[in-house]
């Protein structure tokens, strides 16, 4: 049987080294355990930390975070959580690198990127077909490429992407763009990114890579084919919360629900940043969770009597 942790922490992302660096600090031996990546280190530039105003990469961002909250003495297990159960009133954690169990566990395990469900998007993803463009844009210097999407995610990776390719093309099933405005701003300003409004992406073709996309206008109904070299896709990000398998209450995308002080539906579980449901995910708010979830998980230890 594995030692009982007061606190677990599942994730490696904001909310995850924000809760540890505040559970170290309020003196939790807590453990964080889970693997470099996730939405939050692809992210390739962001300017809309407070007080970084000169703009950091979301890698560099999360290492920070990482480092300060080591420092502060959270203790760090590179391993995959699979599944969390509840055993009396512990919580059991299945993980690659053996079981763990835990008084209290704080889920940051973050979002993945929705897929479409588009004829070709399976067939060439890795030949063509993307969800990150900061890991797979620089193998498409000097080509046309598409992103599909009018979010926050779409309109800033467009952005890193015409830097790198000759044309982007962004579709967008509506009229208005989602993504905040400055970010719109930029794109309409960008001379090699280009708009289709009102279209939706109906398949990608090509041989053994995307070689063309059809397009639909919604409003005519009429399709049409462009030749590309390559589709990003970002249609909006799907809660980490399978690990869970039935445990907390989930809102309709299986995102976790929890009140203010970030408790979920089983008492001692709380859930941080984009794996909670929320209507704003961001950097800042994923912080913000996970210093409220540790805060939460230490009043919850102090009034069992576990710390
Ligand atoms: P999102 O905000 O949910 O946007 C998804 C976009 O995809 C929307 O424009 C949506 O169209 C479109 N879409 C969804 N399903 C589609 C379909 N089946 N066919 C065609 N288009 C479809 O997702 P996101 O952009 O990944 O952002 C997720 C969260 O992360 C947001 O809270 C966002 O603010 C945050 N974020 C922030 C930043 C930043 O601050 N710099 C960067 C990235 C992400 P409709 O608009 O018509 O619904």
């Amino acid at each position: 049987m594995s030692p009982l942790h007061p606190l677990i922490i599942v994730g490696a992302g904001p909310a995850g080294y924000t809760a540890g660096l505040y559970a170290a600090r309020g003196g939790l031996e807590a453990l964080l355990v889970g693997l470099p990546g996730g939405t939050g280190m692809a992210t390739d530039w962001v300017e809309n930390f407070p007080a970084l105003h000169e703009g950091i990469s979301g890698f560099d961002l999360v290492d920070r975070m990482r480092q300060q909250a080591e420092a502060a003495g959270l203790q760090v297990k590179m391993a995959e959580v699979s599944r969390i159960s509840l055993i009396g009133d512990a919580f059991s954690l299945e993980t690659d690198a053996g079981p763990l169990t835990a008084s209290t566990v704080i889920v940051a395990t973050g979002a993945f990127p929705a897929l479409l469900g588009v004829p070709g998007e399976d067939e060439f993803r890795g030949k063509g077909v993307s969800y990150c463009a900061t890991c797979d844009g620089p193998l498409f210097r000097g080509k046309r490429l598409l992103v599909v999407g009018g979010g926050d995610s779409a309109v800033q990776e467009a952005l890193f992407l015409a830097k790198l390719a000759s044309q982007v093309t962004l579709v967008h099933r509506r009229d208005k763009l989602r993504a905040t405005q400055c970010l719109q701003d930029l794109a309409f300003r960008t001379d090699n990114i280009s708009i289709a409004w009102n279209s939706i992406l109906l398949r990608i073709e090509g041989t053994n890579h995307v070689q063309s996309v059809v397009l639909k206008d919604v409003n005519s109904g009429r399709e049409h084919t462009l030749e590309m070299d390559g589709v990003f896709l970002y249609v909006g990000l799907r809660p980490n919360s399978s690990l869970l398998s039935g445990l907390v209450a989930l809102d309709p995308i299986g995102a976790i629900l929890t009140d203010e002080q970030m408790a979920a539906s089983v008492p001692g579980l709380f859930a941080a940043g984009d794996v909670r449901s929320a209507s704003l995910r961001q950097y800042i708010t994923a912080c913000a969770d996970g210093a409220i979830a540790a805060m939460s998980a230490i009043h919850c230890l102090q009034r069992h009597g576990s710390k």
